[in-house]
């Protein structure tokens, strides 16, 4: 967490006035960012494949008194350009900036070896961890540049940094991932006012975790909850000198 500086504790209201969109917001790190961004005074925009978990969301962040989320159910690995073109321009109707994209939501796909890994899954992990974020980031860059300081985090993770075996279309989706965020950041750092950065989350407590490590005994890792000042850094006008960074959330 070397880049969050040391004594830096967020404001209660460190988010206030701005808007931001998380997906996979209804479990995980993305529920806990959701949470965390609106205990903070943010607007959230909760964007996930189950409606219910974002209901939960929803009203959880109703319960704790922060500001009425809006909910957009949305199954990312059956999205298409035109659609999330639709939903931007649903969001511009109501909205007149957005000021932070948490590119969060991710799928495992076929934790097997390159040899054995399905063409089918291969297109559906890079359809939801890359493809997605991309064609999302587009579709909602008008509405970032309206904002005076957005920011734009796409969620990496160890082995999109140096490939592992066994880790197939998921280690190579975050290494697209990286690149992702470098050219967005070199096209769009310094000459506006959004700026992109990657995350790599370190082992948390999750779903995925636990589906990813079976044998590993889920209190080894901390709880999401326990991280977030991080992603609130990174959502704050505090991070504004961030552009182009991979990050490291732990160690
Ligand atoms: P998680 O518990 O599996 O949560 C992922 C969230 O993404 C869920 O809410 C899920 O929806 C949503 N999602 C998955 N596929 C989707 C789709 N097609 N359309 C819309 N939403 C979708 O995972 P997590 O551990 O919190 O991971 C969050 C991010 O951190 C991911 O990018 C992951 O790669 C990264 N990461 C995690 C770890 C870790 O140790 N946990 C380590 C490194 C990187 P449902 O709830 O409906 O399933």
């Amino acid at each position: 967490m070397t880049f969050v500086p040391k004594d830096w504790l967020p404001q209660d209201d460190e988010l206030g006035g701005k808007t931001i969109l998380v997906t996979g917001a209804g479990d995980g790190i993305g529920r806990a960012a959701a949470l965390s961004f609106a205990r903070h005074g943010a607007e959230v925009l909760l964007l996930g494949r189950t409606e219910a978990k974002l209901e939960a969301v929803y009203d959880d962040i109703v319960a704790e008194g922060g500001q009425q989320p809006g909910i957009i159910p949305a199954d990312l690995a059956q999205t298409s350009h035109d659609d999330l073109m639709a939903l931007a321009a649903e969001l511009s109707k109501s909205l007149a900036k957005l000021d932070g994209l948490l590119h969060n939501a991710s799928i495992l796909g076929d934790r097997k070896a390159l040899a054995q890994t399905s063409a089918a899954k291969w297109h559906e992990s890079m359809q939801v961890n890359v493809n997605a974020p991309f064609m999302l980031t587009q579709a909602v860059l008008p509405l970032l540049e309206q904002a005076p300081m957005a920011s734009v985090l796409f969620t990496s993770s160890s082995v999109g940094r140096r490939g592992r075996a066994f880790w197939g279309s998921y280690a190579v989706s975050k290494f697209a991932t990286e690149g992702l965020m470098q050219v967005w950041a070199d096209e769009l750092g310094g000459i506006g006012s959004v700026r992109v950065n990657s995350l790599n989350p370190g082992a948390v407590n999750t779903a995925m975790r636990r589906a990813a490590y079976p044998a590993e005994p889920p209190d080894t890792n901390p709880e999401p909850a326990a991280l977030m000042a991080t992603w609130v850094y990174l959502m704050s006008d505090a991070s504004s000198g961030l552009n182009g960074q991979a990050l490291n959330a732990q160690g």
